[in-house]
């Protein structure tokens, strides 16, 4: 199996196409997941997808593009400078349902969006990179998530 079934549960529609067409039973789950475990990856349940809800995910990522260390300090950089903007905001909400807290709202959620994509480029975020795998390594010294990555780390497979 070269790639794996994953479904969007936020663009399913539920009408069950996907449960026709899997020779497996893999989209037949009852956390609304598919079954990896059941997957062997033929792609037939995204192709009868009419909502797109699911992509086929490649078991092993491309190689990831190496990145200078002054172009990771200058995402990190801004990286600091979205998380100030976010605690600034933090501080002007309110707890009334106004349309400047709306936006205010809004405007923390875009500041985490860029972070993510920042922590993306810098090659954070990517769950099978060395750099995440160091931050586990690093977090599994934490008593307090030591569980959690000692958990992510045995099921992470690190892929260069
Ligand atoms: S890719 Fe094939 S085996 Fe996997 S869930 Fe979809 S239909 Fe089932
Ligand atoms: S075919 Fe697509 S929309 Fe229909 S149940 Fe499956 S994932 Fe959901």
């Amino acid at each position: 199996m070269s790639s794996h079934a994953y479904r969007n549960l936020k663009l399913c529609t539920k009408d069950c196409l996907c449960l026709f067409v899997c020779p497996t039973g893999a989209t037949d789950n009852e956390t609304g997941q598919i079954d990896f475990s059941k997957c062997i990856g033929c792609g037939a349940c995204a192709k009868a997808c009419p909502s797109h809800a699911i992509t086929m995910i490649p078991n092993i990522m491309p190689k990831i593009q190496p990145k200078s260390k002054e172009m990771v300090d200058e995402l990190f950089k801004i990286a600091d400078n979205k998380i100030k903007e976010i605690q600034i905001l933090k501080g002007l909400l309110t707890e009334e349902k106004t349309e400047e807290n709306k936006l205010i709202k809004a405007l923390i959620h875009s500041n985490k969006v860029v972070i993510e994509d920042l922590m993306r480029e810098a090659q954070f975020m990517i769950p099978e990179c060395p750099k995440s795998h160091e931050l586990l390594v690093l977090l599994s010294k934490n008593t307090e998530v030591q569980d959690i990555a000692n958990e992510l780390l045995e099921k992470i497979e690190v892929n260069e």
